[in-house]
């Protein structure tokens, strides 16, 4: 596949969060994009490319992404050996995982990751100040909650799975089964396929209609 050289993107910041996973911070150049959306990124031959949801809101004049390395995979663990001044290629942003302009002032939102699938909520919480959200974050150990300060005390809140460091110590599921959530609530689910088909049974079991539920599957 060739290039195109308007596809080529600089990464002008790299922040280190865990050992396998991080940001990229890259030039814009006039991508436009809603919270939520996803884009392809690559290294700069433009052979292989993989989804990333946008971590970054529309007002800032960058592009972010948060990545977690797969071991043995072809794409990222390409990625985590770039440093600023290298160029990715991304395509344009596309994806429906995103809030309705109407909803964001009154509804009341559930949003609930496993691992890197928090990205797309940190570009909502950023993209929409004043949302009444609250954050259930799924990973195994308490280092992995990221840039957990970025959230507004209270709102935000680890589920680990390997250590009691978190604030619960469980998964979201088990969270979920046992802090019922009120049926007017808006939930978006992100990450995984199996946190997400379980945490999707618990909610509708407690009552909620599945057009309140949205999710975004990442492997
Ligand atoms: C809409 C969408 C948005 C996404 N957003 C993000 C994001 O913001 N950040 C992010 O890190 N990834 C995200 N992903 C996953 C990403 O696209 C890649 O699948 C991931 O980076 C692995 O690519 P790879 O080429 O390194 O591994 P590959 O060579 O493609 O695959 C290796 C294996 O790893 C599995 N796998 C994929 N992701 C993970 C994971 N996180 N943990 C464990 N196993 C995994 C795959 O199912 C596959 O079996 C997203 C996926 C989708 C569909």
């Amino acid at each position: 596949m060739q290039t195109r050289s308007f596809n080529l993107h600089t990464i002008i910041e790299k922040r280190v969060l865990t050992q396998a996973t991080f940001i990229l911070r890259m030039e814009r150049k006039g991508i436009e994009f809603v919270a939520g959306q996803h884009i392809q990124v690559g290294p700069s031959n433009g052979i292989h490319t993989r989804e990333y949801s946008i971590y970054s809101s529309p007002e800032d004049d960058y592009i972010e992404i948060l990545v977690r390395q797969v071991d043995d995979g072809l794409v990222s663990p390409a990625l985590n050996k770039l440093g600023v001044g290298d160029s990715v290629v991304i395509n344009d942003a596309v994806g429906y995982f995103t809030i309705a302009e109407e909803l964001i002032k009154d509804a009341k939102f559930l949003f609930i990751a496993s691992g890197t699938g928090i990205s797309p909520f940190h570009s909502f919480v950023k993209s929409y100040p004043g949302i009444d959200y609250k954050l259930l974050h799924g990973v195994r150990y308490a280092n992995e909650t990221y840039e957990r300060d970025e959230y507004e005390a209270g709102r935000y809140l680890a589920c680990t799975s390997q250590d009691k460091e978190g604030d619960f110590h469980g998964r979201v599921t088990d969270y979920l089964s046992k802090n019922p959530v009120s049926p007017d609530t808006l939930c978006y689910l992100c990450g995984n396929c199996d946190m997400i088909h379980d945490a999707f049974d618990i909610l509708e079991a407690q009552g909620l209609r599945p057009e309140n539920l949205f999710t975004e599957v990442y492997f």
